[in-house]
């Protein structure tokens, strides 16, 4: 009975030093914690900082589950003057939230505090490699890289020097973009390539590291490019370049940019003056032709010097001679045909005239030109800026309806099965005048 006494005794003391325990600890106010924030961030950790809270026994960091939307504790800092808290381990490129409470312990009970305003953030992109830079064509060089999982874009930077120092800028504000083609780059130069991914939060961007860089070199001078024979084919000639105008680099860019090729029926004088528009028109693959040397004569009035100046000049730039010839206003000679076939020349009417010269209009260019079919010569000339407009719609409208363009002796080869003939005057890739 005694003992009875006793052990009740005790345990109603036990009860009531509990419950005032109990009742002293929920009188505690607890604040709110303050300034929960993130401080910095990396692709698979947070760094998390808030405000210290007076006379609490630490903090309980929850993290919020992304398929459940329920809060579970990731750490309990048992330190009031602890402040901050580093989460590892988190997925790359991943959004997350988090709050935090204060508490207070004392002898086994437990309160804790209101929490804190939530904190949503997200993990930085892990960073894309580039696969490669690609030189398909002259001037251009082709960068494609690996997809990111939650990134925003990317950013290209490329430069001819290795620290990136005069580094150029693209930004690629896709996620699912994975090539951009970087045109009018240095023939022959070397470029380092490197890539960064980012994520975008109104117009703050949050980037990865770089990757390792890359370097490529641009192409000089074009490949052969592969005809199909069973499409149709056609050529346009450009005579009386190159120009000052910029009407002639206005057509190569064109070719360029499709990579195409044409042919030039080039006056001698105006090669002399311009070199560098004729070497970048072998550079691209085009066709250097023979136009005369100064346009000056006509017809029975053209002499062999006018001729072998103008190939001269063609040899001097190019290093090698021409062996393609058009007559001035297209009036070709018996004489005229002698002089060619001696210099290895085949001559080049045409099947179509654009009449640009008269016209001087892109809508009538482009008309007249449309009506293009296979085999065709168009005659056209790059000193006009209306030709050049019209080039720049013609070539893609041609691609588009499936043809090829080749120079003169590649379509008389394509349409004769055989080399073009010295001192033969063709006007279409069959038919000859
Ligand atoms: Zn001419």
């Amino acid at each position: 009975m005694k003992s009875f006494v006793k052990i009740t005794a005790g345990f109603l003391a036990v009860v009531i030093i509990s419950a005032f325990i109990s009742y002293s600890i929920a009188g505690f106010n607890i604040e709110k914690v303050k300034g929960f924030s993130v401080t910095d961030r990396g692709s698979t950790y947070q760094k998390l900082k808030w405000k210290s809270n007076q006379n609490v026994s630490g903090y309980k960091l929850y993290q919020r589950n992304v398929n459940s939307n329920e809060y579970t504790l990731i750490a309990t800092v048992n330190s009031e003057k602890t402040t901050e808290f580093t989460v590892k381990d988190l997925d790359m490129e991943s959004f997350y939230t988090f709050k935090i409470c204060a508490f207070k312990s004392f002898l086994g009970y437990e309160k804790t505090g209101e929490f804190s305003k939530v904190v949503e953030t997200f993990t930085l992109p892990r960073g894309e490699n580039i696969e490669k830079v690609s030189e398909e064509r002259v001037s251009s060089l082709t960068v494609s890289w690996t997809c990111g999982i939650n990134c925003t874009g990317y950013e290209i930077e490329y430069a001819l020097n290795d620290d990136f120092s005069d580094a150029k800028v693209i930004d690629i504000p896709k996620r699912t973009t994975l090539s951009y083609r970087i045109d009018n780059l240095q023939k022959g130069k070397t470029y380092n390539f490197r890539l960064r991914s980012y994520i975008a939060q109104g117009e703050d961007k949050f980037y990865s590291d770089y990757c390792e860089s890359l370097s490529a070199t641009v192409k000089a001078v074009a490949d052969d490019v592969e005809i199909d024979e069973t499409k149709p084919v056609i050529a346009l000639t450009f005579d009386d370049g190159p120009d000052f105008s910029g009407a002639s680099k206005r057509i190569l860019d064109v070719l360029e940019k499709y990579n195409i090729r044409a042919t030039f029926f080039t006056v001698g004088e105006n090669a002399e003056k311009n070199p560098e528009n004729i070497k970048r028109k072998v550079s691209l693959g085009c066709e250097i032709g023979n136009h005369t040397y100064d346009h000056s004569h006509y017809g029975s009035d053209v002499k062999k010097s006018d001729i072998t100046k103008c190939s001269d000049v063609i040899q001097k730039i190019t290093g090698s001679r021409p062996t393609v010839f058009r007559s001035t206003g297209g009036m070709t000679t018996q004489t005229i045909k002698n002089v060619c076939k001696k210099e290895g020349m085949s001559i080049y009417y045409w099947s179509i005239d654009t009449r640009d010269w008269e016209s001087r209009n892109a809508k009538k260019i482009i008309k007249k030109a449309m009506t293009a079919k296979d085999g065709d010569i168009i005659l056209m000339h790059d000193i006009y800026q209306s030709t050049a407009d019209a080039v720049e719609k013609i070539v893609p409208r041609l691609l588009k309806k499936g043809y090829q363009f080749v120079t003169v002796s590649q379509l008389v080869k394509l349409k004769t099965d055989s080399a073009p003939v010295n001192g033969v005057q063709y006007m279409s890739g069959s038919k000859t005048k």
